[in-house]
């Protein structure tokens, strides 16, 4: 089992299985970003094995994240092991996605065993999604939404909250939810990475956003506390739970269960810090997976108390100097 110095118990692992992208979201990357060469990215199998020794190690829910996790080839081959794992040491196995790909994945996550996904969509308007994530076809979004509800999984839409962007869609977007039976989720911009653009400008508080919904709706804090960032209310009107993730004015670090593994085989114990520890090489030293094991139970014990997002409006803004797609949010 994975405890580390403040006796959080980790039992949670996301796993950024590319960091290739087919959208280029304002507030993820640059427009032009470079993506790794293929060669210094693991294979199926590697990843596949370095899941199944923190499963081994008392990992219970798995996420496979990105950059955009259904553009790698073959990637259903990893849902298929993995999902073999549900029910027995894997209690859920689940997804991050922009659903450009959902339209075809949809029926294969399913049997995969995977029930819930989440969903990025930070627009219900066709020429503004297209400003924000530069590369996206709205339709096909939508179309692959519909598809993965149709199959059945639950959805989870993701909303990141930019300031004179969206904030003028928060309430078609909880309406919108609410009329598809899905869980809403806001999120403030992290300062992860150079994009060409001020953190300041985008970032718009969740309280903010709180206080619009409550102009038009009931809502109510919801109890529900899970180990992540969320905190959450019910709409009355649409008998929906909406979640803010907000690093800025809440810090959600005390019951943190989870760490990171990228697409390159590093392992990030805190998403807003930059600490890493080098699963690669144990990986690929011995077959057997006690080295791997050693190198894990070292980088939690190295696991921080929190993070230390700031974003203040200044010159020389604070990033962590990493884009959200190598550590896949
Ligand atoms: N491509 C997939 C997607 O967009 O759902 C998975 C990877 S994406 C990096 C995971 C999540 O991170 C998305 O919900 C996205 O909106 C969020 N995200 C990306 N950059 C962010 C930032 N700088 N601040 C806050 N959230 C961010
Ligand atoms: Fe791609 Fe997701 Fe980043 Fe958008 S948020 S650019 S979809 S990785």
């Amino acid at each position: 089992m994975l405890i580390d110095l403040f006796q959080r118990k980790i039992s949670y692992l996301r796993v950024s299985v590319t960091d290739r992208c087919d959208f280029r979201c304002t507030y993820c990357m640059d427009g032009d970003m470079e993506f790794l060469p293929k060669k210094d990215v693991l294979s199926l199998e590697e990843l596949d094995r370095l899941c199944n020794t923190f499963i081994d190690l008392g990992v219970k829910k798995i996420r496979i994240t990105g950059g955009e996790p259904l553009v790698r080839k073959n990637i259903m081959q990893l849902f298929s092991n993995l999902g073999k794992k549900i029910g027995h040491e894997l209690e859920e196995l689940t997804l991050t996605t922009n659903a450009s790909q959902l339209d075809r994945y949809a029926i294969n996550l399913f049997n995969s065993g995977v029930r819930r996904i989440n969903v990025s969509l930070d627009s219900l308007d066709k020429n503004k999604f297209k400003r924000i994530t530069r590369a996206g076809d709205f339709d096909k979004v939508i179309k692959g939404i519909m598809a993965a509800k149709n199959t059945g999984l639950k959805i989870k839409i993701n909303t990141v909250a930019l300031r004179g962007i969206n904030d003028n869609e928060i309430l078609n977007l909880v309406n919108w939810c609410g009329e598809h039976k899905f869980a809403l989720t806001f999120i403030e911009v992290m300062p992860m990475g150079e994009i060409g653009e001020k953190r300041a400008d985008q970032y718009m508080p969740l309280t903010e956003v709180k206080d619009l919904i409550q102009k038009k709706y009931s809502i109510t804090d919801d109890p529900l506390r899970t180990a992540g960032p969320a905190r959450y209310v019910h709409c009355h009107e649409t008998n929906q739970k909406i979640g803010f993730i907000t690093p800025h004015t809440h810090n959600f670090c005390e019951l943190c269960n989870r760490v990171r593994i990228t697409c390159t085989g590093e392992m990030y114990m805190c998403l807003g810090q930059q600490d890493k520890a080098d699963l690669i090489t144990p990986l690929r030293k011995s077959k057997n997976n006690q080295l791997l094991k050693d190198a894990i139970y070292k980088a939690i014990s190295r696991k921080p108390k929190g993070h230390d997002f700031v974003i203040k409006r200044e010159e020389n803004e604070q990033f962590v100097p990493r884009h959200m797609n190598i550590t896949g949010g």
